[in-house]
């Protein structure tokens, strides 16, 4: 049997983090935290208020932080305060997993186990299609990268199961009733 690589909660939330958002993205998540202003985000990131932005919009549509929003009656500004939501994201991150394996079990029907995938993970390949594309990734560009087709699916198998573990456990914690619906459902 292949060793598996240990997944934890907060390795795994890091690794998206730094997928979407590279390192500036794990900084201002940290900074974020169980909620934090721009302004501070700002100053324990020393980075541009417009980059923070940037990456903050990127961390929502990935679902890894929410904001609840205030408006200030005297300046009628509002003002955002970041949180990280460590479950949905993670509950995002399973979901993105599955739909790389479902590719990738797509590309391998027959004998294609020859796949290249994108650098920054957003396409897979198989050999023809990556001739076709001069080995550039067709959505960013970036250069394709051989990889073993079976071991691939071998490793998105075992993180597929490990996160599935993870979501569970954290959805029992935050939702006990969840727990009862599965057990009806499930038997
Ligand atoms: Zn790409």
């Amino acid at each position: 049997m292949p060793r598996q690589k240990k997944i934890n909660s907060e390795a795994e939330l890091e690794e998206f983090v730094r997928e979407v958002a590279g390192d500036p993205g794990a900084r201002v998540a940290k900074a974020v935290g169980d909620g934090a202003t721009d302004e501070k985000i700002e100053k324990d990131t020393s980075l541009k208020l417009s980059e923070i932005r940037n990456i903050l919009n990127i961390l929502h549509n990935c679902g890894i932080v929410e904001y609840n929003r205030e408006k200030n009656m005297t300046s009628g500004w509002f003002t955002y305060t970041w949180r990280v939501n460590a479950s949905r994201a993670l509950q995002n991150r399973l979901l993105m997993t599955k739909k790389e394996y479902e590719g990738m079990r797509t590309k391998m029907m027959g004998d294609k186990v020859v796949i290249y995938k994108c650098a920054k993970n957003c396409s897979t390949l198989t050999f023809e299609e990556a001739m076709d594309a001069d080995f550039a990734c067709p959505t960013c560009n970036a250069k394709l990268k051989f990889s073993d087709g079976t071991k691939g699916m071998r490793e998105l198998e075992a993180k597929i199961s490990a996160l599935e573990k993870i979501v569970d456990s954290k959805m029992r914690l935050e939702n006990p009733l969840a727990e009862a619906a599965r057990t009806t459902k499930t038997s």
